[in-house]
């Protein structure tokens, strides 16, 4: 899993042509941001977060694909949960993946649910992202993966919601009690959502 400061070095991704960009990083910056296009389950990692939904108790896309991996030991520890609620989050063991711990996190529904507007809709998405760094401090956990939360099945825009995810990863990687995590990892399954985060890293962590 490359860094992005390596593949800046790479040639992998570019200097952003943007007017929209953030203040340069410091450096450190840059090599604790990853992004790996694979299957998250195969992550040796201290937490994969999990696009759940508010039961816990497994779906679809990514969540069967942790629940199939993780073995049914998973599944009894979130029984035990109680479920979650949208934007919030919460953490297990992760048993059979190489991951030691999985943080479920619960998405909006995007494309067929009224009940919130879009910009609450948002303050969700990012809450997901908030909640699940936080708990990996909470945890003292060092290094955590994420899932494109929410746009798959959820139907979230995926370019709206990966402004989310690293507008809030750029905030908390850079805030002193954020510093404690040495390594965040975006994870990508699909080739559109490459090309999306390859757009959008470099506004958000551009080259020093
Ligand atoms: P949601 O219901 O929150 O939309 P999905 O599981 O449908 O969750 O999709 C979330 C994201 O996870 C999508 O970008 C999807 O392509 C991706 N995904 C599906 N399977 C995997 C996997 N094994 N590893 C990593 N990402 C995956």
């Amino acid at each position: 899993v490359k860094t992005i400061a390596q593949m800046y070095k790479e040639g992998l991704l570019q200097a952003p042509r943007q007017a929209r960009v953030k203040r340069a990083p410091k450096v450190e910056l840059l090599e604790r941001i990853s992004l790996f296009q694979g299957d998250i389950t195969k992550l040796r990692v201290d937490a994969i977060v999990n696009a759940a939904n508010k039961s816990l108790l497994g779906g679809g896309g990514v969540d069967g694909a942790i629940h199939a991996a993780a073995g049914p030991k998973l599944l009894s520890e979130c029984r035990e949960l109680n479920g979650c609620l949208t934007g919030q989050s919460k953490i297990t063991r992760g048993y059979d993946l190489p991951a030691a711990h999985v943080i479920h996190t619960v998405g909006p529904v995007y494309s067929f649910d009224s009940s919130s507007g879009a910009e609450a809709k948002a303050e969700q998405l990012a809450s997901c992202y908030k909640t699940s760094l936080q708990l990996a401090l909470e945890n003292s956990l060092k290094s955590i993966a994420f899932p494109c939360v929410s746009t798959g099945i959820y139907g979230y825009p995926i370019e709206d919601a990966t402004h989310i995810a690293l507008g809030v990863a750029r905030d908390f990687a850079e805030s002193e009690e954020g510093s404690k995590l040495e390594r965040i990892i975006f994870t990508i399954w699909t080739q559109r959502d490459k090309g999306v985060y390859e757009d959008l890293l470099p506004l958000y962590f551009p080259p020093v």
